[in-house]
């Protein structure tokens, strides 16, 4: 595969798809040099999240660099009395639903470099330098791609599987494809700095916002002392501004007259040793579609918005874990490439609300009429008295967490409810598992948003230090210490025990295992959950339906030639089983970028195979070759026809018991 575009979302999708065993990928950018300026300064946890286990040296990279900010300050600019007086501030350490708890700053060509770093490591892939690409045509089973070395003067023709277009807001990709690029563009420009701040008021620890009746001042705290400063400017105070009606890269002397009038109380030459000045103004696209044939687009490619928020980085680098996984399993031969046409019916939603929702942020702060911004001086204060409930809402929203594929083709369930609903389902529609599948995506549990759906990002917790093998060989004096950062995760994820101090003096030795460590290999995870205790034992749960989930995981592992890796998670997983809501004996399929793909509620291995086959296109060469396997797995359904009848007797029985009850308590009422 080919790869265009070495910024932060090219890199990302080459570290993905070679992460998932792609063999040929080249990776080319046209820039002769890395840009070193400033950008996209915050990386938040779902980004991070990420990167911890499917990249650790860039995660350990990013967090041994990256400035850790969590608390966003918005204060008012009170030029008569050249103060700034705080409306509200909104920490968010720990709210993410993560186990990031905070969003890292750094300079974007700094996460740049860790990435292509890791990439050269790794997998000794370096960026093309110098390469453009020139032009491309989808020849229906290749994609033909001429490419220009600028260094060289080389004209080269590669066949390329697939093309993914990672080429920034001015894409060559999308222009090649003939798609449009619908949206609007802001009528205010932004000059922006990246340099150090004497005497400033506010401490690092915090990304701020000064809101002033003419116009904002925004920061973001970076490594090394150092700030990124935004200012917009109304098309008048832009004329005065630059002296033209021509936007140009302001001046440090120009930026200090700014600040004073935009943060009062900032002493005078506060800005110093800049490292990048700039100017841009803001657009907010998105293309209709984020891929044709076999061609995709990835990052700004596809959409582009305001920097309010900090997400469009963020949000190109998930776009290539989406695709990049899938390419992955195409090109391993694992998977057929229907897989492929997920990657924009997944990412296009969640990409539209994030463009709309960035941009109705953006005109309620760059561009509101007095009168709201009065309003917002009113009622931001008040907001300020509710911060920590306010707080836990928008984390996850800022920190990208949210966000989920419930409507994704790829998102299916089977799930039964209780052992009534099992039984006609059973009786009704015998074993058609099209149907049952179907019928299980558009059901009623469809009703029941507020638990964890097929499509859902997993959530995290820890398991226990007895999980796994790795830890039994460790002495019971570190096991309890392990115990106790355990219990740290149950305080993190909203579990008992909050007494427990934050034991960050444990050895690095002792590894606890949470459920993102185990979801992070290049395949995908199947989480079998043992039912909650007590759970089945009445008539009414799946009573007497216990599958043995070793032999599942066994039986997954082996017929899917090592694509599966199988994990039981026993009931004394108290922390994880709340996390996933589990009661009864259920299967979670997860991908390998951690949402939920399929979820199984009895563990039905007939109904996996189904789903993997129909549903992903996994090639299952073991039930290709013959049909034993998938038979043996088939004598299940008999035996659920057994259990059908007696349940149907049972049912009978209670519904007898029922009205012989009823017509005793009315004869005697
Ligand atoms: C001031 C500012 C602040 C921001 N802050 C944040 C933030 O805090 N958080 C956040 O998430 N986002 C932020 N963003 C957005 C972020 O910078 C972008 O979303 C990000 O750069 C997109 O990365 P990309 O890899 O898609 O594109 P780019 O970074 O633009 O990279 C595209 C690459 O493709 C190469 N290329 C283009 N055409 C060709 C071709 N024909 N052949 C070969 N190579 C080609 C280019 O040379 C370039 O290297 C900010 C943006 C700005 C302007």
């Amino acid at each position: 595969m080919l790869v265009i575009g070495g910024g932060p979302v090219g890199l990302m999708c080459a570290l993905e798809a070679k992460r998932m065993g792609v063999n040929d990928l080249r990776l080319v950018d046209k820039a002769t040099k890395q840009m070193e300026i400033c950008k996209a300064s915050t990386v938040w946890p779902r980004t991070l999240e990420l990167l911890k286990y499917a990249h650790p040296a860039v995660y350990t990279d990013m967090k041994d660099y990256a400035n850790k900010v969590a608390i966003l300050s918005i204060y008012r600019g009170k030029a008569k009395e050249n103060k700034t007086e705080l409306m509200a501030k909104i920490d968010l350490e720990g709210r993410f639903n993560s186990e990031v708890e905070t969003a890292f700053c750094l300079e974007q060509f700094m996460t740049e470099r860790f990435l292509s770093t890791d990439l050269e490591k790794r997998f000794g892939i370096s960026i093309e330098r110098g390469v453009a690409v020139k032009h491309f045509q989808d020849m229906g089973s290749y994609v033909r791609v001429e490419l220009h070395d600028a260094i060289n003067d080389v004209v080269e023709i590669v066949h390329t599987k697939y093309l993914v277009g990672c080429d920034g807001a001015h894409s060559f990709t999308r222009k090649n494809l003939n798609l449009h690029y619908p949206g609007e563009a802001f009528n205010k420009v932004f000059v922006i700095a990246h340099c150090k701040i004497d005497g400033l008021q506010f401490d690092n620890k915090q990304i701020w916002t000064v809101l002033n009746e003419d116009g904002i001042a925004f920061a973001a705290p970076m490594p090394n002392d150092t700030w990124e400063l935004i200012f917009d400017l109304s098309p008048e105070q832009a004329k005065v501004f630059f002296g033209s009606d021509k936007p140009r890269d302001p001046t440090i002397t120009e930026l200090n007259r700014l600040i004073m009038d935009r943060v009062p109380g900032t002493p005078a030459n506060a800005m110093h040793s800049p490292l990048w000045l700039g100017h841009f103004r803001i657009h907010s696209r998105q293309v209709e579609r984020y891929s044709v044939g076999r061609v995709f687009m990835c990052g700004d490619a596809c959409h582009i918005h305001s920097p309010a928020g900090g997400q469009g980085m963020n949000f190109g680098m998930q776009d290539a874990c989406n695709i990049g996984w899938k390419l992955g399993l195409v090109l391993r031969g694992t998977t057929s490439s229907h897989l492929l046409n997920s990657y924009h019916l997944e990412r296009w939603p969640v990409g539209r609300l994030l463009v709309l929702g960035t941009e109705t942020q953006s005109k309620i702060i760059f561009d509101p009429n007095p009168i709201v911004r009065q309003m917002q001086f009113l009622l931001l204060p008040i907001v300020g008295n509710h911060a920590s409930a306010l707080a836990s809402k928008a984390a996850p929203v800022i920190g990208e967490t949210i966000y989920s594929y419930r409507n994704s083709p790829l998102s299916v369930e089977h799930w039964c409810f209780e052992s009534l609903s099992y039984a006609f389902s059973n009786l009704f529609l015998r074993f058609d598992p099209e149907r049952v599948l179907q019928r299980r995506r558009t059901g009623i549990t469809r009703f029941i948003t507020n638990r964890l759906c097929a499509g859902d990002r997993i959530p995290d917790a820890a398991l226990s230090s007895s999980f796994g093998k790795e830890i039994d060989n460790i002495p019971r004096s570190k096991q309890r210490i392990a115990e106790q950062r355990t219990s740290k995760f149950r305080l993190l994820f909203g579990g008992e025990n909050p007494d427990v101090a934050d034991s960050e003096d444990v050895g690095n030795d002792v590894s606890i295992r949470t459920i993102h460590s185990l979801c992070s290999e290049a395949k995908l995870t199947a989480l079998l959950f043992e039912a909650a205790p007590g759970y089945g034992d009445s008539s009414f749960g799946h009573g007497g339906q216990e599958t043995d989930l070793k032999q599942v995981a066994w039986k997954l592992e082996t017929l899917t030639d090592g694509l599966i890796k199988a994990h039981v998670i026993g009931c004394g997983e108290r922390n994880t089983q709340r996390a996933f809501n589990v009661v009864g004996q259920c299967m979670y399929l997860v991908r390998p970028d951690g949402y939920v793909a399929f979820r199984s509620q009895p563990v039905d291995i007939n109904m996996i195979i189904r789903y993997l086959q129909s549903t992903m296109g996994v090639k299952i060469p073991m039930l290709q070759e013959d049909n034993m396997a998938l038979e043996d797995g088939l004598s299940s359904s008999h035996e659920s026809d057994l259990t059908t009848v007696i349940r149907m007797l049972g049912l009978v029985s209670v519904l007898l018991t029922s009205n012989i009850v009823m017509t005793w308590y009315t004869s005697n009422a």
